[in-house]
């Protein structure tokens, strides 16, 4: 590569568009260019780095015995109208007409066309088990394209699934898989995080993402901080308390509490007004409350649902949209309190909530408000509430939800100690898929004794663009990019600077004998640019290892630099290639 006829120009400037450092310095850099919003073109540098990544996956994949093939983007609808995904993905999917008006889409993820592959080809439980992958170009319609390649409309993604007659299969594959992704993650060179996911509708099974750790991510995770546990927050499981007899409990009581509509105000007037017996202050945490939301079915029909959680935590958007996904949710609107006049806003009570009840609105509990628990909670009228409610006894809902805010000092699921949270980005995510697909599109085979058996499938992915953001974003300072080894688009970026042209002709010559022994070499070879220029570039693009030739090549010394340390030492012409062959790892 020569950078006078690379197709290349860095820019001075950041993109208008850029929030994170990775979409800032690859675009600078000209590694990638934007389309449109959450599309972008490899250039030519861009499209080595995304490469290396790919045979890094690629390797990886096949080492576990995991068979490539690929799968066409554009699809007819059919097989995902089997699934139910057709309606579920709603505005997700780019979707498209044929000339004759058939339906079709872009993939956005593949597990039926994986299904139907293995049913048109296998039939029986000797040829499992089988591990097949593609590295495949995907779309989504994202509502908020962001930050780059981390989050694209056109992405691309290894996705990979297992087929095994049996659970104890489905758990070998999901090892093996596990083992393959921990050493494509090292490969890749950033810090990363497996934690325990939502499993999703089919709900019990196994279910990790792979996240690299950064301040930026849109995914936020907790850790132990004295165990080894860590969880997306999505995933996290409240540690329910025992609990608690009624035996002796003081009965439920209502009483006034004028202009009360929220939490801060009813703890004040209660401890103004209605004092607890035992001395103690009244605080949020002793009130029940109760947020009702409207949630989307992916029919389109339209279902409130009532969460009751202690009022000193918020509901979760993200752990509440996990929760109840498909479905999408909303705020209750003006007029869906019209619709219900039995909710008295800013007094909703149980009184009034769960299916059996007045509203008819679905009631949901946080894991906390066990029975035995003692609430001051609405009375469902303006300007009342009811002390002392007791769950369980004075009032049951419907069942359980996991969508509360999990806190930093919150009791880990697993032992107790206190959690602490992180952000992090999505890498890669492996979950045992079960029957679900298998079941809707029939993937049956023959067992030993001859009886059809559902296949039990396992789902792995790596965004793999997604990656090479990833990697920019651990690996880059305030000058540019400094790529791991493993990843850059070169090993070496020579840079010939004077206006001597044996300067010029060293360089090249230095070039090809690298070249010629396997190493890739990005040379500076443009006249007319000044040295300022091209150091600024060299740091810019960010080939780890920058070799100067330069001044001192009249003493017969060439200058090899680190890029992320910035020591440079000066070696003789003569033995340049070997030290440099050394510097690289290639010695
Ligand atoms: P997210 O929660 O970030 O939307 P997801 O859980 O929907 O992602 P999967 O369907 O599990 O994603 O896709 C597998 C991998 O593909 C993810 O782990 C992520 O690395 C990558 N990926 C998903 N969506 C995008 C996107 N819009 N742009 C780039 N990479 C993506
Ligand atoms: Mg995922």
């Amino acid at each position: 590569m020569r950078m006078s006829t690379l197709f290349l120009r860095t820019l001075r400037e950041d993109p208008a568009d850029a929030e994170v450092p990775s979409h800032r310095l690859l675009v600078r850099a000209g590694y990638i260019r934007r389309v449109s919003p959450g599309i972008y073109t490899w250039l030519p540098l861009g499209l080595k780095v995304f490469r290396r990544v790919e045979d890094i996956v690629r390797e990886e994949m096949d080492a576990i015995g995991s068979q490539e093939l690929l799968f066409p983007a554009l699809l007819p609808k059919e097989p995902f109208e089997a699934s139910g995904r057709w309606t579920e993905y709603g505005d997700n999917i780019f979707r498209l007409k044929d000339r004759k008006g058939a339906d079709y889409l872009l993939g956005p993820t593949h597990e039926e066309l994986f299904t139907l592959a293995v049913k048109d080809v296998f039939s029986s439980y000797k040829d499992l088990p089988l591990a097949i992958y593609q590295i495949q170009t995907k779309y989504r319609d994202e509502a908020r394209p962001r930050a780059g390649l981390l989050r694209g409309r056109e992405f691309v993604m290894k996705d990979s699934y297992s087929f095994d007659i049996d659970e104890a299969g489905l758990d070998k594959s999901y090892q093996l898989h596990r083992d393959a992704y921990i050493r494509i993650f090292d490969r890749l060179g950033f810090h990363y995080v497996i934690v325990e996911a939502m499993a999703g509708a089919m709900g019990g099974s196994k279910s990790e993402e792979f996240l690299a750790t950064a301040d930026n991510g849109e995914d936020t995770y907790v850790r132990c901080t004295s165990c080894g546990y860590a969880a997306n927050v999505e995933a996290v499981r409240v540690p329910v308390p025992d609990s608690v007899p009624f035996d002796g409990l003081p009965a439920a009581h209502v009483e006034d509490t004028p202009d009360t509509p929220t939490i801060e105000t009813l703890v004040a007037a209660a401890n103004a007004d209605h004092p607890r017996p035992d001395g103690r202050a009244w605080s949020a945490a002793d009130t029940l409350k109760n947020v009702v939301v409207m949630l989307t079915h992916p029919d389109g029909t339209r279902e409130p649902l009532a969460i009751g959680l202690p009022g000193d935590r918020e509901v979760d958007e993200k752990r509440l949209a996990a929760q109840v996904d498909p479905a999408t949710v909303s705020p209750f609107g003006e007029e869906d309190f019209a619709a219900h006049p039995e909710l008295a806003k800013g007094y909703i009570g149980p009184g009034v909530l769960g299916t059996t009840h007045q509203s008819g609105i679905r009631y949901l509990l946080d894991p906390r408000v066990v029975d035995g628990t003692a609430w001051v909670t609405g009375a469902d009228e303006a300007g009342r509430h009811v002390f002392d409610l007791v769950a369980g006894r004075d009032f049951t809902a419907d069942g359980t939800i996991e969508a509360a805010e999990v806190r930093d000092g919150d009791p880990c699921p697993s032992c107790g100690a206190p959690l602490e949270s992180a952000r992090g980005i999505e890498m890669g995510h492996i979950f045992q898929l079960g029957r679900k697909y298998a079941e809707a599109l029939d993937l049956k085979v023959l067992d030993e004794t001859g009886r059809l058996r559902t296949v039990i499938m396992g789902s792995y992915g790596v965004g793999v663009s997604r990656a090479v953001a990833c990697v920019a974003e651990g690996n880059h300072d305030e000058h540019g990019l400094v790529w791991p080894r493993a990843l850059s688009p070169a090993d070496v970026h020579i840079v010939a600077t004077g206006k001597d042209q044996a300067v010029f002709t060293f360089a090249e010559e230095l070039t090809r004998a690298l070249e010629g022994s396997g190493v890739s070499v990005l040379l500076d070879d443009r006249t007319g640019v000044s040295p300022g220029v091209k150091f600024k570039d060299a740091e810019l693009i960010g080939i780890p290892t920058i070799v100067v030739v330069g001044r001192g090549l009249a003493d017969g010394e060439v200058e090899i630099k680190d890029r992320r340390s910035g020591e440079r030492r000066s070696v003789p012409t003569g033995t340049a290639v070997a030290e440099i062959r050394a510097e690289i790892g290639h010695g």
